[in-house]
């Protein structure tokens, strides 16, 4: 990772035994989804669901809100330290391509031409329209 992310941008990140584990080590038990909500100059801190434990996991509250970069509307959540090398890539909500006729995008389109762009199923068919 050497783009900087921004505020609620979402992580992928893999977790073992409730902890975060280096994109370097090859075990994990799961690939889970993050969003970004207070940014360092090493890493981030991600919010941490109620219904989920993790290791050093922070509570936070009125008095550390500041502390850790955070809006108020955090309080009372929960959040945990990443740095990059716990990040194993940014999770898109809506991957797809536009198509390189008539520009219009479409979600989860794939390229399907030689040249790695993508033409719509309606160009394709009616190229002349
Ligand atoms: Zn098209």
């Amino acid at each position: 990772m050497s783009a900087k992310l921004s505020l609620g941008d979402q992580v992928v990140c893999h977790i073992r035994d409730n902890a975060f584990v280096s994109i370097y080590e090859e075990k994990y038990d799961s690939l889970e989804i993050f969003e970004i909500i207070s940014i360092f100059d090493e890493g981030y801190m991600v919010y941490v669901p109620q219904s989920r434990y993790l290791d050093f996991e922070v509570k936070i509250d009125k008095y550390n809100y500041k502390k850790y970069n955070m809006k108020e509307r955090f309080i009372d959540s929960k959040a945990a330290y990443i740095n990059e090398y716990k990040i194993v890539k940014v999770y898109k909500h809506i991957d797809g391509m536009t198509c390189s006729r008539c520009q219009d995008f479409f979600p989860m389109a794939e390229p399907n031409n030689e040249d790695g762009t993508m033409t719509c199923w309606s160009c394709k068919k009616y190229p002349y329209r």
